[in-house]
């Protein structure tokens, strides 16, 4: 048996595409264009990318985009005064401060000074909350992603075991509590958990986002599995000239050979999980649009 690959760019298409058309009506129809605010502090190369594509993104999509770069010694006063700016800009509907910040700043307070309403990267305490007790929140992007990709799989998900592994503020509880919000039965594993492999291999739907590279070998999963690799890390190539030559690749958390063989879908890296991240970003700056000026 081969799985079925899950491809995230078409799914992440699509949406850009839904999301484009929902701000060009919004415009028309409510003179309303969601914007949103980016904010790097210093240069790390990864972080300038992402920025760049949410910057592009957003403008392609037809809304209002502004990306404020800080040097890398920007104060915590400084930064959290530019948060409060955005907070009070009737123009700006999400704030993302992209993370991680350089190590002097302290991103608890920063994220905490985002105006929940406005907090499009769901990670403030505000909308942690909303999102555990059923109310609407803004959810992190990756973990929406996530859920898009399982349902377009999956359709109905109640009743399934979802395993995730992995417990971050940003990736794992999240998708946890979407997948409890789907009607699933869910079992969060982290580093302590035991015999993990069998945890997994009890799994429906497996969720790795845990930053180990090919942890999840083919025999933790159970057949016909939908795996869900979340994890993004960069290793020397397989081949030994090319290592050699300092030549890096993207692999995820799961064994993807071994998983092909014995999983009934399963998401790549690249190019699964990742394209969806920039494309619910987008959608969650619609929905605060429309939430804050109080369009249905
Ligand atoms: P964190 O480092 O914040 O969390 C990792 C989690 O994995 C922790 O809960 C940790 O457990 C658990 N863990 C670590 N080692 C093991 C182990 N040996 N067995 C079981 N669990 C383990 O990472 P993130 O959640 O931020 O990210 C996870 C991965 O997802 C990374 O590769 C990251 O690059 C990727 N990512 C991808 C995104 C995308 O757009 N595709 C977006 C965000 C992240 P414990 O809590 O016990 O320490």
């Amino acid at each position: 048996m081969t799985a079925r690959i899950i491809e995230g760019l078409p799914v992440a298409e699509r949406i850009r595409a839904e999301v484009t058309a929902e701000v060009a009506q919004l415009r028309a129809e409510h003179g309303l264009q969601p914007g949103l605010a980016v904010v790097l502090v210093g240069d790390d190369p990864a972080s300038q990318a992402y920025v760049k594509s949410k910057g592009e993104q957003s403008l392609a999509a037809g809304m209002h985009s502004v990306t404020h770069r800080l040097p890398a010694d920007t104060r915590q006063d400084e930064l959290i005064r530019l948060v409060a700016d955005l907070n009070a800009d009737p123009l700006i509907h999400g704030i993302l401060v992209q993370l991680p910040l350089p190590s002097h700043l302290d991103e608890k307070p920063v994220i905490s000074a985002i105006d929940p309403d406005k907090d499009v990267d769901g990670l403030h305490v505000v909308n942690a909350g909303r999102l555990t007790v059923g109310e609407p929140a803004l959810t992190a992007c990756t973990p929406v992603g996530c859920m898009v990709l399982i349902r377009d799989t999956l359709g109905d998900v109640a009743g399934k075991h979802a395993v995730v592994v992995g417990r971050s503020r940003l990736v794992g509880k999240p998708i946890a509590q979407l997948l409890l919000a789907a009607d699933c039965t869910v079992t969060m594993a982290h580093s302590k958990t035991q015999d993990l492999a069998a945890v997994c291999r009890s799994a429906d739907i497996l969720v790795a986002a845990v930053g180990r590279p090919r942890m999840i070998r083919g025999d933790w999963i159970k057949p016909g599995a939908t795996v869900i690799d979340v994890g993004i890390n960069r290793v020397p190539f397989d081949n030994p000239e090319q290592a050699a030559l300092g030549k890096t690749k993207l692999v995820g958390d799961v064994h993807y050979k071994e998983a092909l063989e014995v999983a009934g879908a399963i998401t790549p890296v690249p190019k699964g999980v990742g394209p969806m991240t920039v494309a619910m970003l987008l959608q969650n700056t619609v929905t605060a649009a429309k939430r804050i000026a109080g369009v249905d």
